[in-house]
């Protein structure tokens, strides 16, 4: 009996190339798979997966002949000692940035629920050879300058491990107290993530203060408008945090509530995080859709308490964008 495949065959279009003809012109249309599922064997690199899933661990690879330690462990024989045999050994958990890491901050659907986060090249202690990992910061959003090449980071090993390298990632030790850095197979529940570091704001002079009056009024008129319209409630649907904004001349909420959003001029006992700004003026013109909230986090003009919360950034983005849309039909 033939099984039923899990996509039907009339979908699946048969390997090859035609031409067609628009125009005059020839153009070559060629078929092409998009994306599937496969199981893949991790083959030899099966210890190195296992050690960091079951045992917390990190190895590499040592050359029996020159003794060149290779993390991860990708090679069973060593190509400059004519293939003489590597063998598997456990490397420190602390490590040297090899290279500035590129930060991504708007990831594809596959990565999103871990951006923004930085992806770098990292020696561990022992090691000959750097190893690709991810990065973040315990001090709030991360942004350039935080992780610089020869920033000194740690080996942080995820609560839930299946044995892929997502299993592992990397903060500045500097975050760190000497007990946590020294202790092997550190876990991700064990750091302190919420008390990140909130840039102090300067002291407000009067002008800050009449300039802060005037730009809240015209936000709640933004924000009231925004609440009213029912594309921009549309990128907060299903949507639900309460923001502590502080800006130089005071500070105020947002709340966002399934397609609500509000202002009030309060400081909340609890909150999702904080956002501090020192010039209200670049949080209203990103509410404004005259430039991008999120491109003023990058820029370090507005500092975000949790590295997650990026994503209800782009959410506030899309409300202007939608709102400024809708306005123009
Ligand atoms: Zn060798």
């Amino acid at each position: 009996m033939k099984r039923k495949k899990v996509i039907d065959e009339i979908y699946i279009p048969d390997v090859g190339s035609q031409v067609e003809t628009i125009d005059g012109k020839e153009y070559l249309i060629t078929n092409d798979a998009m994306y599937t599922f496969f199981r893949r064997t991790k083959g030899e690199f099966s210890a190195f997966f296992l050690a960091l899933k079951n045992e917390k661990r990190l190895l590499g690879c040592k050359c029996t002949k020159c003794g060149i330690v290779r993390v991860p462990p990708f090679l069973t024989h060593c190509p400059d000692c004519n293939f003489a045999p590597t063998e598997m050994i456990e490397v420190e958990q602390v490590g040297i940035m090899n290279s500035t890491p590129p930060i991504t901050y708007f990831a594809t659907s596959l990565f999103q629920h871990m951006a923004p986060y930085g992806r770098g090249r990292v020696i561990f202690g022992g090691a000959d050879t750097a190893m690709s990992i991810n990065l973040y910061t315990t001090t709030g959003i991360l942004v350039p300058g935080i992780i610089k090449k020869g920033t000194e980071v740690k080996l942080i090993f995820r609560d839930e491990r299946i044995g892929e390298m997502i299993d592992v990632f990397c903060v500045p030790a500097a975050e760190l107290t000497q007990e946590k850095i020294k202790k092997n197979g550190l876990q991700e529940s064990e750091i302190d993530w919420e008390t990140p570091q909130e840039p102090s704001l300067p002291v407000a002079s009067e002008e800050d203060s009449n300039q802060y009056r005037k730009a809240l009024d015209e936000m709640k008129g933004l924000i009231e408008d925004m609440n009213r319209n029912e594309s921009a409630r549309k990128a907060i649907a299903g949507w639900k945090r309460d923001i502590q904004v502080k800006t130089r001349g005071g500070q105020f909420a947002i709340m966002i509530d399934d397609g609500d959003i509000k202002l009030t001029e309060s400081v909340l006992s609890s909150h999702d995080f904080i956002m501090v700004c020192d010039d209200i003026s670049t949080l209203f013109d990103g509410l404004a859709y005259r430039g991008a909230i999120t491109d003023s986090v990058i820029n370090k003009k507005i500092w975000i308490s949790k590295n997650m919360e990026f994503n209800t950034i782009f959410k506030l983005d899309r409300m202007a964008r939608f709102l400024v849309r809708s306005k123009k039909v």
